[in-house]
């Protein structure tokens, strides 16, 4: 039991949150049980936004006087799976050697997560002069779908937060920018035959060659003479196909393919408005083209995954205040995607990402986090906490 005059270890409550299995697709309540039960007990004000199925839920929590705008410490709670990768340890027990703690999601996220709620208490016990918020999403690893009702609730309820750090691995580094993402699956639909009367069929395996070539196509020419931003590792915005499935024989004209492209854009491009480009090039020239050897082909799109960049003036206050907290001087852009593009587009809530950890430890076997970093993050926490006194 943690009572509200002891201080609660964030590598305990870690391995209490890395025990619940939170993998996209299963629920996350056990977790916000948990989360929500600790919080009351600290005496933050926890408000619960359930999805549609009633089986996640997302949380908004807040501590100090809520009539008016503070800082948001956000995190989702989903985890990406663990299946076909070779642990060590078992990656739902925490498990400390040498400084690090290995399980699944102690970078990516609930190392950050942790934190924060070690800290609730003193930010309870603190003279707070403006609130300091928790969120706490689902479903960030699928498209980062379930802080979109969270960052809707906080809309309809008018509540417009100062600013937003999201706790994303950047090993305390301060990430003003993120590339904006737009996927789709486009399934061709030809007509099959015989391969021997290959004139006589439609063939979409071969329609989809031509529209991937125009996504290559596209890539290649925003990789030579697109805009750039040399904060990115790739500086410019990029776009491929990954997945093609299609065919049944050699000998049979296939009748179907389904193609899976993206564009990743920098700031200056609109991911969106180049997928719409492509697909106009499959409705405009090579749909009328199946369609005159047989009306019944045509394309079918599905939208895969849809998020804004996230673009911050090096200059805005957050900024600078993140740099100040952290005690940073530079700042940084990532080419992984998170939440802070759409607390910053949809919820127009200034956002920086800055959490502790490593991305490139996350999403793979042996996860890890270091216990020093878990300690840089709780002196950030804490001089905003200080900050929110003042
Ligand atoms: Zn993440």
């Amino acid at each position: 039991m943690t009572s509200p005059d002891t201080r609660p270890d964030p590598k305990e409550l870690l391995a209490t949150l890395v025990g619940f299995e939170t993998v996209s697709s299963a629920s996350n309540l056990p977790l916000v049980g948990f989360v929500e039960a600790f919080c009351r007990r600290h005496g933050a004000a926890v408000e619960r936004i359930v999805d549609e199925t009633g089986q996640k839920a997302a949380l908004w929590i807040t501590v100090g006087p809520s009539d008016r705008p503070g800082y948001v410490l956000s995190g989702h709670s989903d985890v990406v799976p663990v299946e076909g990768q070779d642990w060590t340890h078992d990656p739902f027990r925490l498990t400390e050697v040498d400084g690090r703690l290995y399980g699944r999601g102690t970078s990516d996220m609930k190392g950050f997560l942790a934190v924060c709620l070690a800290l609730l208490p003193e930010m309870a016990a603190a003279p707070l002069a403006r609130p300091l918020h928790l969120a706490v999403s689902y479903d960030e690893e699928v498209g980062c779908l379930g802080v979109r009702p969270l960052i809707a609730h906080l809309r309809e309820r008018g509540v417009a937060p100062l600013g937003c750090f999201v706790g994303e691995p950047t090993g305390m580094a301060v990430v003003i920018g993120h590339k904006g993402k737009y996927g789709a699956k486009v399934t061709f639909r030809g007509r099959a035959c015989h391969s021997a009367l290959a004139p006589t069929g439609v063939n979409a395996v071969e329609y989809a060659a031509r529209f991937i070539e125009r996504v290559r196509l596209t890539a290649e020419g925003l990789a030579r003479d697109g805009a750039r931003d040399d904060l990115y590792d790739v500086p410019h915005t990029t776009g491929l196909t990954a997945l093609v499935q299609g065919g049944t024989a050699l000998n049979i004209v296939p009748d179907r393919c389904t193609v899976g492209f993206e564009f990743r854009a920098i700031a200056a491009d609109d991911p969106r408005g180049l997928a719409d480009a492509v697909l106009a090039y499959a409705r405009d020239a090579l749909v009328p083209e199946m369609q005159a050897r047989d009306p019944g082909c045509g394309i079918t799109v599905e939208p895969v995954i849809d998020y804004p960049g996230l673009d911050v003036s090096p200059d805005a206050p957050l900024v600078t205040l993140a740099k100040r907290l952290a005690g940073r001087n530079g700042h940084a852009k990532v080419s992984y995607g998170t939440e802070a593009g759409l607390f910053q587009t949809l919820g127009d809530i200034p956002s920086v990402v800055i959490g502790p950890g490593d991305i490139a430890r996350a999403h793979k076997a042996d996860e890890y986090v270091e216990t020093a970093e878990l300690a840089e993050c709780a002196a950030f926490v804490r001089r905003l906490i200080a900050e929110s006194c003042a």
